[in-house]
Order: structure tokens, then C-alpha cells, then sequence
């Protein structure tokens, strides 16, 4: 291996070869601030620094798999392997596994994913007589979970929340969940995502032990996307970074897109201010994109105010103009965008992995997702509603493990939440009391509950049937060795199926739902053949860290290869695609809606600016060709409404685009390709 540091300029090089001190790296989309990771990374080892001692922190788990590959090609894949690698969560999940006394946690801990948070703060509400009528409806879960989660990043302590003072009542009642739910988070032997963080920096901060050790391993920090982390990942870096202050950030300002979530763009910005000796190194050219792509994307980003001033300086030359599409409806929107793909593939030969269809909420990813569906396209789906991340795949998946691992407590929970089966939060007490003094799991105790008194009859009965479903469903599993019949018989038994048709309101939403489920199932059988075919048992505690870990995981399973990309705009952070179709631009989507109709708090309502930079991300992914589309009307609860265009359009230098109207070009027969396209897309579907 060795490293070839021509593909590099000279800037790149100088941050490449600066490995002892701090070094920020502060400069625009696609300048290869990555690439500076990556090549830094080998120049390390080549120093002969073990892989063990370096670490590199992306922001999300897809980031961090791509910087992997590309380390596979350079170092090999052992090598790779043993770098420490991953996000401020991944890594510090494994610190604590690694340390748990140290940590303040169990052996075995858990991590509670998004929705057992708010299972969790839905309960604490009840318990504390906050939910009024209607249930959940008096608070948004979602304000509330964000709020106690900006505190733990803010090392404000459940005490010092209750002495806030406080605007909205939103901030009072979080202030009051606060100390109950990191009670309950603790008597399950739990932890959250913000955990992760937070709990590494104060024990880095409290225990020397734990920082002299954790500091003599990673020698070499390296953070990508610095501008959105926040104020406890700052002190993750910081105390490991310890005296030696061997840290490498890259970021740029104008792609903060995490404000809303906490994020703290004076780290990047402050960067000498936390580490006093740091050497700040700008990159100026842009080695992603077309010229008139760059000159977009400075236009927009240009009008914010508050931002380093800096511009993209596009190295490549040459290159189609941005395409402004103007669409009658949602509807002829995405029949655009299914023309426009057949174009790319067989016009221009492009591949699918190499076409992004970017939005900025993640529900406006169905329509696109119908269409793909419709004409048997492949794709894959970042950020929002992976199958995976369903509520109904997670809560089939609680009873699956109750069924093989009744031992996971928070699954056990989980199950006894859905369908509601009449067992309030004081039944569980009890029960936990109960296991706790027997050393008993939960499910454990439950099927013991008859020698608990104190139970009211009412939940006594939910607790029978419960138990009762729940060994048939084993007796079944251990008979016939697999796990496929016995879930789905005891999903049927239990009426998560009723439930679920019950809850959605719809039909189509129902059977939609379900069709998470019927892909759990499915991906269980998928799971057991090829432990069959291995000659072996099936693990299912693999199964259960696939579906656990990160959303890209099944994808990866089988292949990214050969797919075309839907994703959030946030999601898209870092990525780059030869095609991007950036959709939906209209007041209201881009900027949100949240931010002409602020809410909640100013800390969480969102802001203009950082509503354009998202606009600023997306047009900076397209390495080739971007179109930009809208619809001058929507269907809205079965009327049509008419759309207004984004502000942001208003930006982009006329010089720099083309706008395709399309009513307007197929009343003047510009558009004549179309039907074409579509007989083709039809064969296309076949062919694949
Ligand atoms: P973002 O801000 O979007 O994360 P980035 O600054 O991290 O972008 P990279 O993803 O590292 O940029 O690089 C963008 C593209 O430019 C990549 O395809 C990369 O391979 C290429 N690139 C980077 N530096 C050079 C260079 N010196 N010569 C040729 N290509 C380069
Ligand atoms: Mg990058």
C-alpha cells in the first residue's frame, strides 16, 4: 500500500500531511473534505500509527460505510477493519460495551430506538395525569421528546430543567417528564441515542481512569460534517482529544442542516477557540459538479447572511444547464421524473445507482416510490420510512423476540403495549417489582402473574392471554424450527392484525402497514434458509441486529448495487449522484411550512437560512445533470390547490437554466417523446 497524494492539490495535501495538532478544514460541497479524511487515514498508517489509534466519525451509518469502502480499496479490507470507524453513536455504543462499569451501565444494556422513546415518554405522561382528554393528543410526543433530548446535549440535568423558566407549556411538561424518564431509562438498564453521547462526555469529564484510557487509544480524531454536531459531541472530541489535541474536523457552515436538532454551528465556526494551536485549512475548488451546477448553488447559498463567505470554484467544465421543470400537477411530476429516468438510462446510458430523486419531507417519497414500483424499478430508500422503521415491523419485531428471547425486557414491554390489552403502568410496576426481587426476566414474571395480588381483574385477564399466546407460540417454535409460522400465528392471535387495520383509518394505509409486516416475515424465512443452506442453526440474534442496526443494513444485503436513490434532503448529506432530481419546490415543502408558521419554541421552529442551505445541499449532490421540479397544484384532500414556486427558484442565475414548462412545451409539441418513454419504461420493468 502505498499512498498516492497526486490525486490531491496542494491544500488537500497540506491537510493530509498535518497530522499533529488541530486542523480544521473549512470549505464548500464537493471540495473533498472526505477525501482529505480518507487519504489521511492511509497516511497515517503508512506512518506506521496501528489502525486500532485511529478514529473517523461520520455523521450517519451510510457515510461511514462508504468511507469504509473506499478504505477496503486503499489499505485492504483487514486493515480497514480495524480502524475505528463509524458514528459519535456507533463508536460510542462500543466505548461503553467495551467499559460499562466505567459508562454507569449494565453488561447488557439496551438501546431504546425512537419509538421505545416515545413509548417510554407516552407512558411517563400518563403516569403523571398529562395526557387529558383525548389521550396523547394534549402534547405532541414529538416537541417533547426533542425538547428533554436537547437538554441531555446540552448537559442540563433533569434538576436544572425543572428551574428553567418556562415559555411554552410544551417546555414545562418536557421539564416535567425529564427526571421520570431517565428513572425509567435506568430501571430498564437502558439507554438512549443521546446517551451514547452524553454519557461518554461527562464520564470522559469524571473518571480519569476512563479518559487516560480512552485518550491513549485514540490518538488520531478525525470528524467529517463538523458543522452539525452539537454541544456534547463537542465535548466527546474535546476530552478525547485530551492535551495531545490530535484532531481533524472538516465541515462547512453553509451545509448546517441540523439546527433544529441541536446542532451548533459555532463549533466549526469557533474552532480556534476550542482548541487554541488550530490551523485552519480552506479548499476552493469544486471537483463534483458542472460549472452551471456550482454557479447555482453559490447564487442560492449567497443570499444568507449569516456565513462564511466563500464560493465554489468548479473545476470541471462544460455541462448541461439546470432544468427548472414546471408540472401541472403532482401526478404529472412524477410521470416527469419516470420520463426523465427512462432518458438517462437509455438515451445517455446511465445507470440506476447512478440517478437520486431528493425531497424534502420524507412522506413526499411515495408518490415516487408508487411510480418506481409501478414500472418494477429498483430502489432504495434513506432516511424516513424504511420499511424496517416502521412501527408495525418494530412491533411485530417486539414479539418475535419475546417469542425466542424472552429475556429483552424492552421488547417484552413493547409487546405488552400493542394491541392495548388493559395492563396500566402500575400493573407493570408490579410486575417488575416481582421479577426484580426473584431475578426474573419480565416476561418471566408475567407468566407468573397470578401469584401477584394487587392486579386488577381487568389486566389479570390481558396478562393470561398474554402468556398463554405467548408459550403457544414457543411450544410451536421449538416444534417445528423456524420462527416464521408460529410469529405470524401469534401476531393473528394476539390481533395485531385487527389493530393495525383498526389504527390506520384506511384500507390502503392498512394494508400498506401490513405489507411491513408480511416483509418481516418474509425476511425471518430469507433469514433461516440461508443459515439452512450454511449447514448451521439460525442466530437470531444477527437477525435482530440487522433489523436493529442501521437502515442501510438489509440494502447492503443485497447490494446497493443496480438501484436508483430516494432520500431526504438531510439524508443526503455527503453522498453525490451523476443525476439528481430535486422535487417538490414550492413554498410551503422548501422552505417548510414550519417556518412561515413558527411553533413550539424558537429553539425548534425552523429558519429561513437553514431551510436554504437544505436547498443548498441538494443542488450541490448532482455531479452531471439536476432538474429542480414543481407543481403549480396539488391534490389536497381530494381538491386541487394550487402550489406556490419556492423562493429559493428566485435565486438561480438565469444564465444557468433551462425551465421546462410542461404544459406549456406539450401544447407546443415539444414533448412528443413522452408516450415513447413510457412504452419504454414498461420494458424496462420487464427486462429488469
Ligand atoms: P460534501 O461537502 O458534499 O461532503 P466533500 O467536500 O466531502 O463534499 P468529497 O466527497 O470528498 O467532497 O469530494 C467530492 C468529489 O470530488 C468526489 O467525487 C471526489 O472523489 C472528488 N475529488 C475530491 N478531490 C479531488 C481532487 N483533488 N482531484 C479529483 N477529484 C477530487
Ligand atoms: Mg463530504
Amino acid at each position: 500500500m502505498a499512498l498516492d497524494l497526486s490525486g490531491l492539490n496542494p491544500e488537500q495535501r497540506a491537510a493530509v500531511c498535518a497530522t499533529e495538532g488541530p486542523l480544521l478544514v473549512l470549505a464548500g460541497a464537493g471540495s473533498g473534505k472526505t477525501r482529505v479524511i480518507t487519504h489521511r487515514v492511509v497516511y497515517l498508517l503508512e506512518r506506521g500509527v496501528p489502525p486500532g489509534n485511529i478514529v473517523a466519525l461520520s455523521f450517519t451509518n451510510k457515510a461511514a460505510d462508504e468511507m469504509r469502502e473506499r478504505l477496503h480499496k486503499m489499505t485492504g479490507k483487514a486493515i480497514a477493519d480495524s480502524l475505528v470507524l463509524g458514528t459519535f453513536h456507533s463508536v460510542g455504543a462500543a466505548m461503553m460495551r467495551e467499559q460499562p462499569d466505567h459508562f454507569g451501565v449494565p453488561k447488557k444494556f439496551g438501546i431504546l430506538d425512537q419509538g421505545d422513546v416515545y413509548g417510554l415518554v407516552r407512558a411517563v405522561l400518563r403516569d403523571l395525569g398529562l395526557t387529558g382528554q383525548g389521550a396523547e393528543r394534549r402534547f405532541d410526543l414529538g416537541a417533547i421528546v426533542q425538547r428533554v433530548s436537547l437538554w441531555k446535549n446540552d448537559f442540563v440535568s433533569p434538576a436544572d430543567a425543572q428551574g428553567l423558566y418556562f415559555e411554552t407549556e410544551y417546555d414545562e411538561a418536557a421539564a416535567a417528564v425529564y427526571g421520570p424518564y431517565e428513572e425509567r431509562l435506568r430501571a430498564l438498564g437502558a439507554v438512549d441515542f443521546d446517551d451514547l453521547i452524553c454519557r461518554i462526555a461527562t464520564t470522559l469529564e469524571e473518571n480519569a481512569e476512563a479518559r487516560a484510557y480512552w485518550q491513549a487509544k485514540f490518538r488520531y480524531l478525525m470528524v467529517d460534517e463538523y458543522q452539525d454536531t452539537n454541544r456534547a459531541q463537542l465535548e466527546v472530541v474535546r476530552r478525547l482529544a485530551g492535551e495531545r489535541e490530535n484532531v481533524c474536523v472538516v465541515g462547512d457552515d453553509d451545509q448546517a442542516i441540523y439546527g433544529w436538532r441541536g446542532a451548533k454551528v459555532a463549533n466549526i465556526l469557533g474552532f480556534d477557540m476550542y482548541f487554541k494551536r488550530a490551523q485552519t485549512i480552506k479548499l476552493e475548488q469544486n471537483y463534483r459538479s458542472y460549472a452551471p451546477i456550482c454557479r447555482c448553488a453559490n447564487a442560492v447559498i449567497q443570499r444568507n447572511t449569516s456565513r462564511h463567505e466563500k464560493s465554489l470554484v468548479p473545476q470541471r467544465r462544460g455541462g448541461d444547464k439546470v432544468t427548472v421543470v414546471v408540472a401541472p400537477d403532482g401526478e404529472q411530476e412524477s410521470r416527469f421524473i419516470g420520463r426523465t429516468i427512462y432518458r438517462e438510462i437509455k438515451d445517455r446510458g446511465m445507470k440506476p445507482e447512478d440517478i437520486a430523486v431528493l425531497y424534502r419531507s420524507a412522506k413526499q417519497c411515495d408518490a415516487i416510490e408508487a411510480l418506481l414500483q409501478e414500472h418494477g424499478l429498483p430502489y432504495r430508500i434513506l432516511g424516513g420510512q424504511a420499511f424496517y422503521d416502521k412501527k408495525q415491523v418494530k412491533d411485530a419485531l417486539a414479539y418475535l423476540k419475546v417469542m425466542i428471547a424472552p429475556k429483552d425486557d424492552l421488547a417484552t414491554r413493547r409487546a405488552l403495549d400493542v394491541p392495548s390489552r388493559g395492563v396500566g403502568l402500575k400493573t407493570i410496576e408490579h410486575l417488575s417489582e416481582f421479577a426484580r426481587h426473584r431475578n426474573l426476566s419480565l416476561a418471566e414474571a408475567i407468566h407468573r402473574s397470578e401469584e401477584i395480588a394487587d392486579i386488577p381483574s381487568r389486566a389479570a385477564t390481558g396478562l393470561r392471554s398474554f402468556s398463554a399466546a405467548i408459550k403457544r407460540a414457543q411450544a410451536h417454535f421449538y416444534t417445528s424450527g423456524s420462527a416464521v409460522a408460529p410469529l405470524q400465528g401469534l401476531l393473528e392471535g394476539v390481533g395485531l392484525r385487527e389493530y393495525v387495520l383498526k389504527e390506520a383509518g384506511s384500507e390502503a394505509a392498512a394494508t400498506a402497514r401490513w405489507d411491513g409486516v408480511v416483509w418481516l416475515l418474509e425476511a425471518l424465512g430469507r433469514f433461516e434458509q440461508r443459515a439452512r443452506a450454511k449447514g448451521g442453526q439460525a442466530r437470531y440474534n444477527d437477525f435482530f441486529q440487522v433489523m436493529n442496526a442501521s437502515k442501510d443494513k438489509e440494502e447492503d444485503e443485497d447490494g446497493a448495487g443496480g438501484k436508483i436513490t430516494l432520500s431526504t434532503l438531510h439524508s443526503a448529506k455527503g453522498l453525490e449522484w451523476p443525476l439528481v432530481l430535486l422535487i417538490g419546490c414550492e413554498e410551503g415543502i422548501m422552505p417548510h411550512k414550519r417556518v412561515s408558521a413558527p411553533r413550539i419554541s424558537d429553539a425548534i421552529a425552523g429558519d429561513l437560512e437553514e431551510e436554504r442551505r437544505l436547498f443548498y445541499v441538494g443542488i450541490t449532490r448532482a455531479r452531471d445533470r439536476l432538474y429542480i421540479t414543481r407543481a403549480a397544484t396539488r391534490l389536497e384532500r381530494g381538491a386541487e390547490v394550487p402550489r406556490k414556486p419556492s423562493r429559493f427558484l428566485d435565486d438561480l442565475p438565469e444564465a444557468d437554466i433551462q425551465v421546462h414548462d410542461i404544459a406549456r412545451d406539450e401544447r407546443l409539441g415539444h414533448d412528443n417523446v413522452a408516450s415513447r418513454a413510457e412504452a419504454f419504461l414498461a420494458n424496462l420493468a420487464k427486462g429488469l
